[in-house]
Order: C-alpha cells, then structure tokens, then sequence
C-alpha cells in the first residue's frame, strides 16, 4: 500500500501577508532570515493556510517569541485585526496563499493603506522604500 505524504499546513499571522510582501533578506537574527525566506519560497507553491492572530510558522525563529507568545502582542495583534477587518476574511479561515496575498495587495498595498496599519513597526522603511524610489 502507498503512503500518502502529509501534507504540511501552514498557519500565518494575518499581517505576516504584509511583511511577506516586502521581505527583502532581513529580519531579527540571521536564522530568522533563513527561516522567512523558507517559508516564503514553500508559500510560493500556493498551499492552502489557516490565518490565525498567534505566534505562527514564521515566528519559530524569531528572538521575540517567547514560549509561543510575541513579546509585541499588543502591536502585531492590531496589525492582525487590521488585516483581517481590511481584507474581509475571518480569524482561523483556511485560504489558498494565492488568494490571500491578492487581497492584502488589493485591499492595502494597492489602496495606500499599509501605513495605517503597520506604519509604527521598526521595519517601516523597508515597506516604504517602493514608494520613496
Ligand atoms: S515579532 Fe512577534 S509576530 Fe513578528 S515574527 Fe517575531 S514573534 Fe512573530
């Protein structure tokens, strides 16, 4: 009998839609960097995520994840309840990365409102950079 492989759910943080968009090879440590950049080329492949506002895929390696909780909950939880409520899509909803990434482009990106809801993060200038060229 033939084994199916599992197939690896990926839970993201709804504003990590956001910082996906404009990563660019920098983060909090070196193996954070690593990390994203994985995670990135695997959602290329357009798999199907569940959108959650707590610590996700991409916050393994990162030094602000404290036993599995942000040492930022306070700011990025906004930044995920900004994205949830601007792209029309609910806490836990399971989506193709595809469709995701279109409505965070479309209804943020594109509409001039990232800054509103992550304009106070410490990665600003990076997100801003296309504008500023
Ligand atoms: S800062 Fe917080 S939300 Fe962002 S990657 Fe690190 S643990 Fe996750």
């Amino acid at each position: 009998m033939r084994m199916e492989k599992p197939v690896k759910e990926y839970e993201i943080r709804a504003h990590h839609g956001m910082c996906l968009a404009f990563f660019e090879g920098k983060g909090y440590s070196d193996g954070f960097v690593k990390y994203m950049a994985e995670i990135k080329e695997a959602l290329g492949k357009d798999p199907v995520v569940r959108l959650v506002n707590r610590t996700d895929e991409i916050c393994g390696y990162c030094p602000h994840n404290k036993l599995g909780c942000c040492d930022s909950e306070e700011k990025v939880g906004r930044y995920d309840a900004l994205v949830f409520c601007l792209c029309g899509v609910e806490e836990g909803i399971e989506i193709r990365w595809s469709i995701f990434e279109r409505l965070v482009e479309q209804n943020i990106i594109s509409a001039g409102k990232r800054e509103e809801v992550c304009g106070d993060c410490q990665w600003n200038s990076i997100c801003r950079k296309p504008l500023d060229a």
